[in-house]
């Protein structure tokens, strides 16, 4: 078998780490025998390239990068991307990258940009002044399908840990959240939400890379990827995680929150 991975905007947007999440899908799979392409997708890019990919992995960036490149995905690339995603393609879009993919984004300092508007959400900078929301996020999924889903494959509540950085801050409309903040700001340090889930995209400010520490969200979304692409179910072979899940408790017993497991 075989996945790519399309990239969006690799040099633009990889903040704290976030190409994490390339690598450890890409691990991920090669450990199991399932060959791997990564695929940029960036200004050069055509829009027909968009077609051809299994997973989108999308990044944070600083306001003017990211100004950058929601001007550049407009029209036909922006399309592309939409109708991949309205139609189940896989992906995890941190920080930055989720503010493009709602109606818009208002930077600490210019105009408001454009998003795609394809989560009914909207981002918004209360301005340089204003307090960033920074520090380590632990939320638990609650969006439906991907909450049993990712319950009935690790087998406890599905809780997912990492770090937030980010000025803006994200209100949704008609978008399920991605989970309930248990320590952390979340999408705007007021309503508790985490994130948003439409069709099989994940869009979150946790950093972390978050992958990596939550192992069990890359390998949702490479079996979501695959059941996709070869239309049967898949089984995942078994990856040792123990490092993992013991980094995950030992993060949690940091942060005092041993019981939420
Ligand atoms: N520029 C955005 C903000 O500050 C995103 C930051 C990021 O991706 N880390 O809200």
């Amino acid at each position: 078998m075989k996945i790519a991975i399309g990239w969006l905007y690799p040099t633009l947007m990889s903040t704290y780490g976030d190409r994490g999440n390339v690598i450890c899908i890409q691990r991920r799979c090669q450990w199991r025998d399932i060959e791997v392409e990564v695929i940029p997708l960036k200004k050069e890019t055509t829009p027909e390239v968009f077609e051809g990919v299994d997973i989108i992995v999308g990044g944070g960036a600083q306001d003017r990068q990211q100004e950058i490149v929601m001007r550049d995905l407009q029209g036909a690339k922006a399309e592309a991307l939409k109708n991949k995603l309205d139609r189940g393609t896989p992906g995890v879009f941190t920080c930055g990258s989720p503010q493009l993919l709602g109606h818009y984004y208002e930077p600490a300092l210019g105009k408001r940009i454009d998003g795609l508007g394809l989560l009914d959400m909207v981002s918004k900078h209360p301005g340089i002044d204003a307090r960033r929301c920074i520090g380590n996020l632990v939320f638990e999924i609650t969006a439906n399908p991907i909450a049993s889903e990712l319950a009935a494959m690790v087998g406890e509540k599905p809780i997912a840990i990492g770090f937030e950085n980010h000025g803006g801050r994200t209100y949704l409309n008609d978008v399920q959240p991605l989970g309930k903040v248990i320590r952390g700001y979340g999408n705007n340090g007021e309503d508790q939400t985490a994130g948003a889930f439409y069709q099989n995209a994940i869009a979150t400010y946790s950093h972390g890379p978050l992958l990596p520490k939550n192992p069990f969200i890359a390998d949702w979304l490479i079996v979501k990827a695959l059941q996709n692409k070869y239309e049967r179910a898949i089984e995942l072979k078994a990856i040792d995680d123990s490092i993992a899940i013991a980094a995950r408790k030992a993060m949690l017993q940091r942060l005092d929150l041993f019981n939420v497991l």
